[in-house]
């Protein structure tokens, strides 16, 4: 146990050396899938697929760890589990068939950059909250249990009608549209607000360094293309909403 603490901290340590490096990189480089997709990144795949694979480790490889661990039949780790499953048994599984199917091909090294990313994430948080972090059923009484969990549902809830909202575009008309309504009034990118709320939320929920990481990932790699994007459709839609901010209502 004291050497595995070692390897999951030193983990945890690498996730955060990582959000180090992606941030840094990514606001020089904007990553070349979706919209910002070029040539020069080598093979493609079908766009679909890539979601499928690279994040399906999130949640099979989750629930392998999950319940391998000694805490696995426990209340509280149980539903941090479910939390977790909630959003990526639905990013993994269904999510890949709401994109239409003519979408851009994505880089093959982009797709397995996210799968290897999500084998190191899916461990260091399935681990802790299943076998090396300690979560008693007086844990979800806890403020933070409680604080986190309404923030990752509030999240979760923002990001997928954020998401909801761009697909219904595509439906209704080829290329890109300008989003209205809701969040999409202030800013340009709910889907990665509501998605980087989430992770915040789990990082409280299970008030650990692994959650931490993961949130910490989360803004680095967000916000910098929440940015590029915000960018995207000031460059292309000139009558583009000039009070719109990127990420944070009001500020940036
Ligand atoms: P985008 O907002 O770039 O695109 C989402 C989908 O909507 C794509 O199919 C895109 O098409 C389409 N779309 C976007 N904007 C428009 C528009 N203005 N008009 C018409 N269609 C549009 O999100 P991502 O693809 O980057 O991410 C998808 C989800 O995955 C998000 O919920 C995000 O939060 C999550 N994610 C999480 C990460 C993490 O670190 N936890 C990392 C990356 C994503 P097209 O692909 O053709 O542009």
């Amino acid at each position: 146990m004291a050497d595995e603490l070692a390897i999951h901290r030193a983990m945890t340590v690498v996730v955060m050396g990582l959000a180090a490096i992606v941030f840094a990189v990514l606001f020089f480089v904007r990553a070349p899938y979706g919209r910002h997709r070029r040539g020069g990144w080598g093979p493609t795949m079908d766009t679909r697929w890539a979601w499928l694979i690279m994040e399906s480790p999130s949640s099979l490889l989750f629930a392998a760890i999950f319940f391998s661990g000694q805490h696995h039949a426990s209340v509280a780790p149980l539903l941090l589990f479910a939390l977790w499953q909630y959003h990526y048994a639905y990013r993994a599984f269904v999510y890949p068939f709401r994109i239409r199917p003519e979408a851009r091909p994505t880089p093959v090294v982009i797709a397995g950059m996210a799968f290897a990313f999500n084998l190191i994430n899916s461990y260091i948080n399935a681990r802790w909250i299943s076998h090396l972090g300690h979560y008693p059923l007086d844990w979800l009484r806890s403020p933070t249990f409680v604080l986190g969990a309404a923030l990752f549902l509030t999240g979760r809830r923002i990001n997928h009608w954020a998401d909801g909202v761009l697909i219904a575009l595509r439906e209704r008309q080829k290329g890109y549209a300008i989003p209205y309504g809701g969040l999409y009034r202030f800013i340009s990118c709910p889907n990665y607000l509501g998605e980087i709320i989430e992770w915040i939320g789990w990082a409280i929920a299970t008030w650990s360094l692994a959650g931490g990481a993961f949130a910490v990932f989360a803004v680095a790699n967000l916000a910098p293309r929440a940015w590029a994007h915000h960018r995207w459709y000031h460059e292309t839609f000139p009558h583009y909403p000039p009070e719109r901010k990127a990420l944070i209502p009001l500020l940036w």
